[in-house]
């Protein structure tokens, strides 16, 4: 494989159009928005000196990489020659649904078509398109730069060579894939949701603070971040929304999203993109100081 298209230009399209150029891959990133593909196309820049700055690559490689990567506001241009398009667009069944059915008219017929998506069914993904064994999940984690994992989901129709190849290009980008089967969560959130969900009913039935109950995950698991924390780093509406899907998907009491945390969602406090979650963000403070309307 060699040309790689992906769809989306946030905070998941622009790393992983960074790593993929990174390694050597012409990269062709499309969004609806121009504005956001410049932003995208910044931010790749920044993450790229920084790296520079470390002297894990030499101010030329930048050049070069950044040379790899075309923009485009158009999807038959930006998937003409894709081997395999990589979807990272807007969590939103709707918005998926549409793509993917012009990205199986657009793209070449042999090419795969992954998906980033968090939360949504593969299989169902893949029955919008004519390809449904050519279609698959690739679940970066973010930041896509730094963080090695990558999940592979095969939906139910995904072929084995696909899966193979999927895999060998996750290695050859200096990342680590792990196969799982398409349920919902996949294995990632499946598992991570209901720790956080967990932590909010602990902290709503008043076993421990916010601060104690991130220091027992930080100072007892080993966890570089405490559950509250990350939650509020994710976003509460994301994590409302996949315990949703878990809950729906499973129809099972034990994912059920704690009331505590459909309250903060609806009361618009969202975490850091808001300045405000479990935690209070300050543009010039680094500390994590608990929200005022938890004690300490
Ligand atoms: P984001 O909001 O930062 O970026 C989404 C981008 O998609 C936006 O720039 C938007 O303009 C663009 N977009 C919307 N509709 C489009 C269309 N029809 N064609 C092309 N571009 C379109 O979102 P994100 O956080 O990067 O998430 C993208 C995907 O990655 C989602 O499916 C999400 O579930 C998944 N994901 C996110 C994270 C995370 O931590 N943010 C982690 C793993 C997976």
């Amino acid at each position: 494989m060699k040309n790689i298209s992906v769809i989306g230009s946030g905070t998941m399209g622009n790393g992983i159009a960074h790593v993929f150029a990174q390694f050597g891959f012409k990269v062709s990133m499309v969004d609806i928005s121009q504005q956001k593909l410049d932003s995208g196309m910044l931010t790749i820049g920044k993450n790229l000196d920084r790296q520079v700055k470390k002297e894990s690559i030499t101010a030329e490689e930048k050049i070069e990489i950044l040379g790899r990567i075309d923009t485009n506001l158009r999807i038959s241009e930006g998937v003409k020659d894709a081997d395999i398009v990589i979807e990272a667009a807007t969590e939103n069944w709707d918005i998926k649904q549409e793509l993917f059915k012009e990205l199986d008219s657009q793209a070449p017929k042999d090419a795969i078509l992954a998906s980033n998506t968090s939360s949504i069914s593969i299989t169902k993904i893949a029955a919008v398109t004519s390809r449904p064994e050519k279609v698959i999940g690739m679940h970066f984690m973010n930041p896509v730069p730094i963080m090695p994992l990558i999940e592979v989901i095969s939906g139910y129709r995904t072929s084995t060579l696909v899966l193979n190849e999927v895999i060998e290009l996750g290695k050859s980008i200096g990342k680590d894939p792990v196969e799982v089967n398409d349920y919902p969560g996949f294995v990632a959130n499946r598992i991570l949701m209901p720790m956080i969900n967990e932590a909010i009913i602990s902290l709503q039935e008043g076993v421990a603070s916010v601060k104690s109950i991130d220091a027992v995950m930080k100072l007892g698991m080993a966890h570089p971040m405490g559950p509250l924390q990350l939650a509020d780093f994710i976003g509460l509406d994301v994590c409302l929304s996949i315990l949703n899907v878990l809950y729906e998907g499973f129809g099972n009491p034990k994912y059920a999203p704690s009331p505590l945390l459909i309250n903060m969602v609806q009361a618009g406090i969202l975490g850091v993109k808001t300045g405000e979650g479990f935690y209070a963000y300050s543009k010039d403070s680094k500390e994590a100081v608990v929200s005022p309307r938890f004690k300490n």
